[in-house]
C-alpha cells in the first residue's frame, strides 16, 4: 500500500492506496500549526501498512534535493508555518521513501496519469480559484528548474479601463492579481460565486485567463490544457475562456480545437491525492 498526503492552506487530506490506486481509507483534518498536525498525519500512517508516501504540499516550499532547505516550507503567508523542516520532521517519525511536491504539482501529475491528461504526452495543469498556480508535466516528469513554476505569476497585460489594484503583494499586473477569486470581490464588491454567470467581470477574466492560456501555449506548446479552481468552475467561464483564446490566436502557431485543448479536470477535487500516490509509487521505484 501507498499514502498520499494534500497539505492544503486549510485542510489537509492523508489517504491510503492499493498497488491499483484504489483509496482505501482517509483522514481530513484542519490546517492549523505544523506541529500538531504533522504528529496526527504521522500517527495516522504508523499502523498503515505503506511502502512509501507521496506528498502534494501548498508553497512557496524548496524542492531541490541538492538544497539545504529541501522539504521546508518556504516564504508562506501562513507564518506558523515559515520556514518549517515540513519533510524533515515526517523523516524523523516515517522511516520511508517519499515523494514531494507542490500541490499543483501532485494535481498536475494526477491528471496526466489518471485523468484528462492520460493520453497525452504532456500536459499543463493550472488551478485558477483563490489563487492561481500551474504544474506542467511532460512524459510523465514534472518541469522543475531552479524551483517550481510560478504561473499565477506572469505578467498580464490589462484591458482599457482595469485600474482595479492587483491584491498581489508583489506585482501590480500579475494573473493572481488580476484573475484569482478575491480580484472579483475587489471589482464588483462581490463574491464570484454570488454573481450571475453573465456579469460582465466574467467577460474580463475569460480574456485574462485566455492571454496566460496563450503565453503558456507559446513557451510550452503543452498537449491539453487542463483548468479547475472556483474562477474556472463558474458556470459558462470555460466556455468563454475558450472564446477569448480562439480569438488571440491569429494562426501563428497550430493547436487542437479549443474545446479539445482547454478542459476541465476529470479527477475533481481527488487529483492531488491520485497525485500523491503516483508520486509515492516513483519513490519507492526511485529508491
Ligand atoms: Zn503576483
Amino acid at each position: 500500500m501507498y499514502g498520499s498526503v494534500e497539505l492544503g492552506g486549510t485542510k489537509i487530506r492523508c489517504a491510503v492506496f492499493d498497488e491499483d490506486g484504489q483509496m482505501l481509507d482517509e483522514l481530513r483534518i484542519e490546517t492549523k500549526d505544523p506541529d500538531s498536525n504533522i504528529k496526527e498525519l504521522v500517527d495516522y500512517f504508523k499502523d498503515k501498512d505503506i511502502k512509501s508516501l507521496g506528498i502534494g504540499a501548498f508553497g512557496p516550499i524548496d524542492i531541490d534535493v541538492d538544497s539545504q532547505t529541501y522539504g521546508y516550507v518556504l516564504e508562506t503567508p501562513k507564518r506558523l508555518w515559515r520556514n518549517y523542516d515540513l519533510l524533515g520532521n515526517i523523516r524523523k517519525e516515517l522511516d520511508l521513501p517519499i515523494g514531494f511536491t507542490t500541490d499543483v504539482g501532485a494535481s498536475g501529475i494526477g491528471e496526466y496519469r489518471f485523468g484528462a491528461g492520460k493520453d497525452k504526452k504532456s500536459s499543463l495543469y493550472l488551478t485558477i480559484g483563490t489563487g492561481i498556480g500551474g504544474s506542467f508535466i511532460q512524459e510523465g516528469k514534472l518541469l522543475e528548474g531552479y524551483a517550481h513554476p510560478e504561473m499565477g505569476h506572469i505578467e498580464i497585460s490589462r484591458e482599457a479601463g482595469d485600474d482595479v489594484k492587483s491584491f498581489c503583494d508583489y506585482h501590480d499586473s500579475c494573473f493572481e492579481g488580476l484573475c484569482a477569486g478575491p480580484s472579483i470581490k475587489l471589482r464588483t464588491g462581490e463574491n464570484g460565486q454570488d454573481l450571475d454567470k453573465d456579469h460582465e467581470v466574467f467577460d474580463l477574466l475569460a480574456r485574462y485567463i485566455a492571454k496566460a492560456l496563450m503565453t503558456y501555449s507559446l513557451i510550452l506548446r503543452p498537449h491539453i490544457i487542463i483548468i479547475g479552481g472556483g474562477v474556472a468552475n463558474k458556470e459558462g467561464m470555460i466556455e468563454k475562456i475558450r472564446k477569448e483564446f480562439d480569438r488571440l490566436n491569429t494562426g501563428y502557431i497550430d493547436l487542437p480545437a479549443s474545446n479539445e485543448y482547454i478542459v476541465f479536470p476529470e479527477l475533481g477535487n481527488e487529483a492531488g491525492l491520485i497525485g500523491g500516490f503516483v508520486l509515492a509509487k516513483e519513490a519507492l521505484d526511485k529508491k
